[in-house]
């Protein structure tokens, strides 16, 4: 008899974006007339085209294929050496952050890796997120088997949730002394969805608790790219995370690749993990065992694209689309401020944060936003207990998208 993994019972109805979609679709079928004025704000899914000189790589790539003497087949499973090594000098060592080229983990996105790297720690590690949080992180514990059921005021049994309010302004402060820690901490700074962002005293706070508790903190660095107010942007800017930390990159929105699919990890040598009678055993032999065990990574032709990023015309090309979704945040930021309401992020991070400004829930503004000025936003409540009360609009749009929605959201403050 086959036996199902019951973890996956115990997931709590839907991944919220499936729901935001639904309403979305309601409200299209219910008012077709207003269907196509609908402005999408809601996933942080990027709009603009692949940087010329990926798509130029991935061309060139695509040829090499199709010729007996340049043919690809199997590729190493960690990736490709070029292209690793292009990632260590070009995000670390250019830096002054010493990452070797073979540290580097090339995988199809960080989304994936934020899941499969619990394969190489035990079942039952007590898991630390933070509330608000990026919901793949949950969801892949509860599939592991780190958390107990679904709590009927929302989150899991079993998961230790840091709390980010208005009151610390949406950052996680580190656990007190007192209460058990955590085996594993998920950080995310720039924050999705809150667009915070952690400045170097927090950091090493967290860096100096993990070392205490022999804890692991998962970095996740997705929109380090944003991040240009001088906060670190990698977690290896803090002495000692080379000792206690994995760090998750991704192209996604840096290099448009949310389609394409590329990130990687940061594995470090020096990282530690305990047998259940306290011997530590390093972690990068096991993830390099991983990858080639389990997979022979991403397509030639994507791993040429990624490697295009760290060009000179890669990085201007980089650096202009950053430009132009920070324009499309501080329209954003801006438009909310005009109006009164409260915001966070948005400046080092293609979110801002806002407060629900009618007192209402936030399913209930989303809906209002829906039907009143047909924009889509994301309801906080989704993104976890605290972030009820709030919602999140992204910035990842164009900018005639943007200006609208500025406009519409003022019709809407009139009426508040
Ligand atoms: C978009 C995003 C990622 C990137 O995921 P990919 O799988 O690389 O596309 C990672 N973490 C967070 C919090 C994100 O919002």
């Amino acid at each position: 008899m086959a036996l199902v993994n019951e973890n996956y019972l115990k997931l709590a109805a839907g991944y919220f974006f499936p729901e935001i979609s639904r309403r979305v679709n309601a409200f299209a079928a219910e008012r077709p007339d207003l269907a196509k004025e609908i402005i999408r704000c809601g996933i942080g899914d990027v709009t603009e085209p692949l940087p010329p000189s990926a798509i130029r790589a991935m061309h060139a790539a695509t040829d090499e294929l199709a010729n007996r003497a340049t043919f690809k087949g199997y590729g190493p499973g960690t990736g490709y050496e070029s292209v690793r090594a292009a990632i260590a000098e070009g995000d670390f060592r250019s830096r002054g952050i010493p990452v070797a080229d073979d540290e580097i983990f090339l995988s199809d996105g960080s989304k994936c890796d934020c899941g499969n790297i619990l394969e190489i720690l035990a079942a039952g590690n007590r898991v630390a997120v933070t509330d608000p949080v990026y919901p793949a992180y949950v969801d892949a514990n509860v599939m592991f088997g780190n958390t107990g059921a679904a709590l009927a005021g929302g989150g899991y049994e079993g998961i230790v949730y840091i709390s980010c309010t208005e009151e610390n302004g949406f950052l996680p402060e580190v656990p007190d002394e007192r209460a058990p820690a955590p085996d594993i901490i998920y950080l995310c700074s720039p924050n999705n969805p809150t667009g915070t962002v952690m400045d170097r005293p927090l950091v090493e706070a967290w860096v100096a608790y993990a070392l205490r508790h022999r804890a692991i903190i998962f970095w996740d660095a997705a929109y380090e790219c944003f991040n240009r107010g001088g906060a670190p942007k990698s977690i290896y800017e803090i002495p000692g995370a080379r000792e206690c930390a994995v760090e998750f990159r991704s192209f996604s929105k840096s290099g448009g690749f949310t389609g394409v699919r590329c990130g990687y990890t940061v594995l470090p040598k020096s990282l530690h993990a305990y047998t259940r009678t306290g011997e530590a055993v390093a972690l990068h032999p096991l993830w390099t065992r991983r990858w080639n065990t389990r997979s022979n990574n991403v397509s030639y032709a994507v791993q040429r694209g990624a490697e295009a990023l760290y060009t000179p015309e890669g990085k201007r090309e980089i650096a202009a689309l950053v430009d132009f979704y920070m324009g499309n945040a501080r329209v954003l930021l801006e438009g909310c401020r005009q109006l009164g309401w409260k915001t966070w992020g948005g400046d080092n991070a293609p979110y801002v944060w806002c407060k629900v400004p009618d007192g209402s829930d936030s399913w209930s503004f989303f809906e209002r936003l829906l039907r009143e000025a047909r924009v889509v936003t994301t309801p906080g409540a989704g993104f976890g207990r605290c972030g009820e009360g709030y919602f999140r609009i992204s910035a990842f749009n164009s900018r005639a998208n943007v200006e609208e929605v500025v406009r519409r959201l003022g019709a809407v403050a009139c009426a508040v």
